[in-house]
């Protein structure tokens, strides 16, 4: 256990195991390789931490992806030298930050292209895109039959260097990357290359969601480029929540302090309303229970994410509180209960600003 000024002083804490994300960035990373796919490490998932964008880059990726561009500043800031991948197609008003922090930017506009192409030559700098493809999914993405179309406009833009497509697939649509949408992918590809006379380095073929088919296919096609987030920090398939034997799980932890312990009622007394949410809740009757409240809530994390270490189970939570029945459990005010988290709960509380984050194994990785 760990000491009481320890507790007060950094709680509630997101604990990292930078030795797990380290190992599973390296796994992920070599037996993509195997399949001659190189990999980006996406830092979205914890807000583009410094320390974990080292750990990735000492696992030997050879990008590192983000979604913000201010996240790519804070990695850019902290000296972490890596090649820095915009995968969010940029909005206009930020082109300045885009040419300054990201050396390769995703898009799917022609008028954000040329205003990057305007700053890049301000910088004096080529700035490089990837030009993002729409499988389906129905996110980002120039329809398949825009693309050529596109390209030929963007090949006057002197400050930009158009380096590759990519497309996102298994996000908002939903939609299943495959075999045959990442045939389709290699099949634009190679018309593209062939219509303009190009050769693309990358061909980017999606995300964590991208793994089972990674995982069984003989023919990856032109594929040669995936981005991968959320795996790293579960060690979970994305698609079926499935475990991936050699990757390591809970490679985060929540830690929060105990702030009351009663005996009370596991049903409420009196005319039953709408709770905080305008939600009206449900109770299962267990009689009486022991009823732990934690110093965190909704606002600081997704509380559905959150899964209590040790025999506790979730009950209730507000905005400010969460509350757990303790069963056989004996903590006591002022003590912590830990909690592991989802990707989603992960994103949520590293964007706490009342949540500390705290990282482990920091020097004991390569
Ligand atoms: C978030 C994101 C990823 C990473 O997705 P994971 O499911 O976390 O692996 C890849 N590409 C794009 C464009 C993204 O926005």
């Amino acid at each position: 256990m760990t000491g009481f000024s320890d507790i007060f002083l950094r709680c509630p804490r997101i604990e990292i195991d930078l030795g797990k994300v380290y190992r599973n960035t390296k796994l992920l990373r070599q037996m993509f390789q195997a399949q001659g796919i190189s990999m980006m490490g996406v830092t979205k998932g914890v807000l583009g931490s410094p320390p974990v964008a080292a750990a990735m880059t000492a696992a030997g990726v050879g990008f590192l992806a983000d979604s913000r561009i201010e996240n790519l500043k804070k990695i850019k800031e902290a000296g972490i030298n890596n090649t820095r991948v915009l995968i969010r197609t940029p909005s206009m008003s930020k082109v300045k930050q885009v040419v300054t922090y990201a050396d390769i930017s995703f898009n799917s506009e022609l008028p954000v292209i040329r205003l990057l192409s305007d700053e890049a030559r301000a910088q004096n700098k080529i700035h490089r895109i990837v030009l993002m493809v729409d499988l389906g999914d129905l996110r980002e993405g120039i329809l398949p039959d825009q693309m050529a179309q596109a390209i030929d406009s963007l090949r006057s833009f002197e400050g930009i260097k158009l380096i590759g497509i990519g497309t996102n697939l298994g996000c908002v649509g939903a939609v299943l990357p495959d075999q045959e949408k990442m045939d389709e992918l290699s099949r634009i590809a190679t018309t593209l290359e062939s219509r303009f006379n190009l050769c693309f380095d990358l061909i980017s073929g999606g995300n964590s969601a991208n793994y089972p088919w990674v995982n069984k296919t003989d023919r990856v096609g032109r594929v040669n480029n995936l981005r991968i987030g959320e795996m790293i920090f579960t060690g979970n398939n994305t698609i079926d929540y499935a475990r991936i034997d050699q990757l390591e799980t809970n490679t985060s932890c929540l830690v929060a302090e105990v702030i009351e312990v009663k005996e009370k009622d596991s049903l409420p007394c009196g005319t039953i309303c709408t709770d905080a949410f305008g939600e009206v809740p449900v109770f299962s009757d267990r009689g009486r229970i022991r009823r732990g409240i934690l110093e965190i809530g909704r606002q600081d994390v997704l509380t559905q994410g959150l899964t209590p270490v040790g025999d506790m189970e979730i009950i209730g939570s507000s905005s400010d509180h969460v509350i757990v029945d303790l069963k056989a459990t004996m903590v006591k005010v002022g003590e912590t209960v830990r909690f592991h988290l989802t990707y989603g709960a992960l994103l949520s509380a590293m964007t706490s600003p009342y949540i500390e984050p705290v990282y482990l194994n920091e020097g004991s990785y390569p």
